[in-house]
């Protein structure tokens, strides 16, 4: 506001503190730039940011400066050249299908992903013109024979969910490049430092950062890391779809994935003791967890995996009541949905993120009525395994008498 004086305290009170330059500020944390728009020396200067020739922002939609922090650190943990962020992880899933497909094309998926993108592609994908074959991950010959001369992308995740059973990212890249197809991978489950998809061969990686990069079940968001060419390609979608991260949330992540590193060695370090506890167990009739020995998978995990994820899967002996019996009578493990918390979260896919399929379609990806999926937090691991211990011992009296 130029010469403040000549104007009415009405006028005043409107652009108080509007306009300040902080550009000789620097703090160890980034500021939240929660503003929509941005001001401009003159005419040209608006007008040459606008058309590229002179970087600076414009409007909040195309970038903000708090987000801009995200997307490098993203990128660099992700060992990719951009990224960007997104209001969920499914508007980045969304977005980054349809910066490739266009109705009458086609995908390859997995099985094994999460819920939400199986109906996306089945569902929403399918009203557009875009088909989605799903394949069984581990069965390559069947991938290879769903791909069609229309297909565009392919698409998976290196650890299923409720089932933890691997995806080989390397296997899948190569085929997909050698059909000329874009490779998608959403690497919620195995965030850096557990895996990255891009040096597997991955041409963009995606994320629910609403799981472990935020780790705190307090905000949702999305990431879509890549090289800079497949990146441009995705940001008309974030840009007219306008499926944009508030800065506030942005600003939440950089500071959750500070401690990333800290918290997934702390909740692989206590999974692997559950693990290890629970196939112990005498009503527990399996576990599934990918850094088991035990696993079919585990050397292919061991080679792959820097620390084998906070997911673990068990089922109890006795069913759906059986299940429910253990939720109940937890008291530290928390029963509710998501994952990825500093608290451990327990969920029981049968019944809420399986809920929709038929009990044939579960059976066939091997989701039993006593399956139970646990988040693993950082809380002390022998409070961990005492909570279920305990949960466990009701289940002998209550069912078995
Ligand atoms: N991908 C995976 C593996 C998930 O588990 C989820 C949500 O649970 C999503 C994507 C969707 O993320 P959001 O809920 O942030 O849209």
């Amino acid at each position: 506001m130029k010469d403040k004086a000549k104007w009415d305290i009405q006028s005043r009170l409107v652009h108080s503190g509007s306009g300040i330059d902080f550009s000789n500020v620097r703090t160890p944390n980034p500021p939240i730039f929660q503003s929509s728009n941005y001001l401009y020396e003159d005419v040209e200067d608006g007008t040459d940011i606008l058309v590229g020739k002179k970087p600076g922002y414009i409007y909040s939609r195309y970038s903000n400066p708090t987000v801009e922090v995200l997307n490098q650190v993203m990128a660099e943990i992700e060992g990719g050249e951009a990224c960007l962020s997104f209001s969920s992880g499914l508007a980045a899933i969304s977005s980054s299908i349809l910066s490739y497909c266009k109705p009458g094309d086609h995908i390859v998926a997995s099985s094994l992903i999460y819920g939400g993108t199986y109906h996306l592609m089945q569902d929403q994908m399918a009203q557009l013109g875009i088909d989605t074959t799903f394949v069984d991950p581990t069965d390559l010959k069947a991938v290879e024979k769903s791909i069609r001369p229309k297909t565009r992308i392919l698409y998976a995740e290196p650890l299923a969910n409720p089932t933890l059973v691997s995806t080989n990212i390397f296997q899948w890249a190569e085929m997909a490049h050698n059909h000329k197809c874009k490779f998608l991978v959403d690497n919620t489950f195995t965030p850096p430092p557990i895996f990255n998809p891009l040096k597997a061969g991955a041409n963009l990686v995606l994320h629910s950062a609403t799981k472990y990069l935020g780790g705190h079940s307090d905000l949702i968001g999305g990431l879509v890391v890549g090289p800079l060419e497949e990146i441009e390609r995705v940001r008309p979608q974030l840009k007219y779809h306008g499926g944009i991260i508030s800065p506030f949330v942005a600003w939440l992540l950089l500071r959750g994935i500070r401690t990333l590193g800290v918290r997934l060695e702390r909740q692989c370090k206590n999974a692997l003791a559950i693990a290890k506890y629970l196939e112990t167990h005498d009503k527990v009739e399996k576990v599934l967890y990918a850094g088991l020995p035990s696993n079919p998978q585990f050397e292919y995990n061991k080679r792959h995996f820097n620390g084998y994820s906070g997911m673990l899967s068990f089922e109890v002996k006795g069913g759906f009541e059986a299940a429910k019996i253990v939720m109940q009578n937890l008291e530290l493990i928390k029963f509710t949905v998501s994952l990825g918390d500093v608290s451990s979260l327990i969920s029981h896919p049968a019944s809420a993120s399986h809920v929709y399929l038929t009990p044939e379609e579960r059976a066939a990806i091997g989701v039993t009525d006593g399956l139970l999926r646990l988040s693993v937090g950082i809380e002390s691991g022998t409070d961990l395994i005492s909570d279920l211990k305990n949960a466990l011992g009701q289940l002998l009296e209550e069912v078995f008498g």
